[in-house]
């Protein structure tokens, strides 16, 4: 009777996992930076800024029941089947509930459930998706549906497309139940999750240094955001490519590197690029990432160039398989090197990275 009433929480141990591979290679203070090598990496490692890893939710705890009466009428009007709250949706697999995409791109939205009605719950029928633009009205996104795993709601939404002439859309995502028609009848309810929030820039619209940086990948990353900013840019780097915020350029710093030939500099944003393909081609989710960093060490390889007449460039402190992946596609579409994290690129890599501006994983 009583085990009737207890409360089945769907959210077990549900936290994100953030693949501790892509922590940028070893302390970052320890290396000391030589005037030879300074800003010549072209990157800040893939960051997992702002991925905060999620604590389980607390069991829910029904209050000291004033009478079994009240306790009864109460239980009776909760719902069969709910949402946890905002911190516990996901973006693409990852903790944050706000991001910066490109028009043309899609997203999956993720919500945690939870049930108050014993352990084998009565579920929706259907979980639908919504969104609304700028604050408009919700409605229902066609083409996405909501597929109930055991303690998260899945959805993927298709790509949304910012209408010409408009510079970006905020659209707010959420899930939404049809109503049940099972159980006690003051519990059938339809629900909606808690929203997520992503800025879908239009890079027609881009000017300045958003089109400067965005000019060299328009066909290579037609989808792709460029955020002109040095947040989470880090030591000596000027670029980034980041699972919130997409590709993300220092501008500001790249001004002061008078020396520096502007096709390095429009080699950032390719290299960029790059990683953005790794992460879209691999399934664009947190959960995908572990399959790519894999293959990566498998097929970028810490090699020099066997021809004893040509100098191979070291290997810098940060080099990784992802990196050297983006360097090699880099360097497909410009060859110059004066950004590299060093080593060289052998046939089998190229190959390899020729497949990502396929939009396929190596
Ligand atoms: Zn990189």
């Amino acid at each position: 009777m009583s085990a009737g009433r207890r409360l089945a929480t769907a959210l077990a141990a549900a936290a994100v996992i953030v693949s501790p591979t892509l922590v940028v290679a070893g302390p970052a203070g320890a290396v000391p930076s030589t005037p030879s090598v300074e800003g010549r990496t072209p990157d800040s490692g893939v960051s997992t800024r702002d991925v905060q890893p999620l604590a389980p939710p607390a069991p829910l705890v029904r209050s000291t029941p004033d009478s079994a009466r009240a306790v009864a009428a109460k239980a009776a009007r909760r719902p069969l089947f709910a949402f946890w709250g905002r911190k516990y949706n996901r973006l693409d697999g990852f903790g944050f509930t706000t991001a910066v995409r490109g028009s043309g791109t899609g997203i999956q939205l993720q919500a945690a459930w939870k049930t108050y009605r014993g352990v084998k719950p009565i579920l929706p029928k259907k979980v639908f998706v919504q969104a609304r633009v700028d604050g408009g009205k919700w409605t229902r996104v066609s083409g996405a549906r909501g597929k109930i795993g055991r303690t998260l709601v899945t959805a993927r939404i298709p790509a949304h497309v910012v209408p010409a002439g408009v510079v970006a859309q905020n659209v707010d995502y959420r899930l939404k139940t049809k109503k049940i028609t099972k159980g006690p009848r003051k519990a059938r309810r339809s629900v909606a999750s808690d929203r997520v929030t992503v800025r879908f820039e239009n890079q027609a619209m881009y000017t300045g240094e958003q089109a400067r940086f965005y000019a060299p990948i328009a066909n290579l990353c037609p989808n792709a955001s460029v955020t002109i900013d040095t947040t989470g840019i880090t030591e000596d780097h000027t670029g980034v490519f980041d699972w919130q915020y997409g590709i993300t350029i220092d501008a500001a710093t790249l001004a002061t590197l008078t020396r520096e030939p502007e096709v390095s500099k429009l080699g950032i944003s390719i290299h960029e690029c790059a990683h953005a393909k790794q992460f879209y081609n691999w399934g664009g989710t947190n959960q995908d990432w572990s399959t790519l960093v894999a293959r990566s060490a498998e097929v970028f390889v810490a090699d020099n160039n066997p021809d004893p007449n040509v100098a191979t460039v070291p290997m810098a402190p940060e080099w990784s398989p992802l990196e050297h992946a983006a360097d090699c596609a880099k360097e497909l579409i410009s060859p110059e090197r004066y950004r590299t994290y060093g080593g060289y690129c052998n046939a089998a890599e190229y190959a390899a990275a020729g497949l990502l501006w396929q939009n396929q994983r190596y």
